[in-house]
């Protein structure tokens, strides 16, 4: 295993995936999860509710605003962002070395702003995918047929998009998500460029 030379940490790789809500990151992710034995999920902490089908501690870690603002305090994570009014997300520092000490390559599923933090910190050791959806009126479609989210947060989650995507050329590919069945190859193809990489 090769490893980092300024810490002595496993040198695993890290695949950064990145979209407005709706655009089908989680299922992008979802599959290349079950394709890629190596790779591993990098849970977030969050203190928006849980949703029906969601794990806590699979999905995301699920927070209270007081425990997130303690680990904020204690300085446990590697970014975290105000995602929507009142609602944050973060990446655990404990959870990404957790998932780097055991070998793994770290695929992460955040929004913009962390997504280029994190490129940040890890330079060529990762990778940044925007996941762009054909359009916002496809997306705000794709968000309602999920329904998981009430009213107020499906507009919260279109009216952000646009901002959102003015970022897409900060990335390091952009992919975009129209016929799933086309998305899902084209992403396995990128992450086997990429985790073949020496
Ligand atoms: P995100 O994680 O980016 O919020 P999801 O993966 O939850 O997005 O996808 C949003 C919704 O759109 C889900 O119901 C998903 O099944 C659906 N979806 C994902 N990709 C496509 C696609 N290419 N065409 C149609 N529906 C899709
Ligand atoms: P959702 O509520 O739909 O699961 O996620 C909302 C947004 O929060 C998505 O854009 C998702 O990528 C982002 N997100 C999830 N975890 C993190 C995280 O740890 N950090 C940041 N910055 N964003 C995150």
């Amino acid at each position: 295993m090769s490893r980092d030379h300024n810490n002595n940490k496993p040198a695993g790789k890290i695949l950064i995936f990145s979209s407005p809500s709706g655009a089908g990151k989680t299922t992008i992710v979802h599959h290349l999860l079950k394709k890629f034995p190596s790779l591993a999920f990098s849970v977030s902490a969050t203190t928006r509710p849980q949703r029906p089908h969601e794990t806590d501690g699979k999905d995301y870690y699920f927070l209270t605003p007081e425990e997130f603002r303690q680990k904020i305090d204690e300085g446990a994570f590697v970014e975290w962002e105000e995602v929507y009014e009142n609602t944050c997300y973060g990446t655990l520092r404990s959870e990404v070395d957790r998932l780097l000490n055991k070998g793994k390559q770290v695929v992460f599923d955040v929004d913009v702003k962390g997504a280029l933090n994190i490129k940040k910190q890890f330079g060529d050791r990762a990778l940044a995918v925007f996941v762009m959806p054909p359009s916002v009126e496809e997306l705000e479609r794709r968000l309602r047929h999920r329904s998981t989210d009430p009213e107020e947060s499906i507009r919260e989650r279109v009216a952000k998009a646009r901002l959102e995507m003015s970022y897409a050329d900060k990335f390091d590919v952009i992919l975009v998500n129209d016929v799933l069945e086309d998305t899902l190859k084209k992403a396995e193809e990128i992450v086997s460029n990429f985790i073949g990489k020496a």
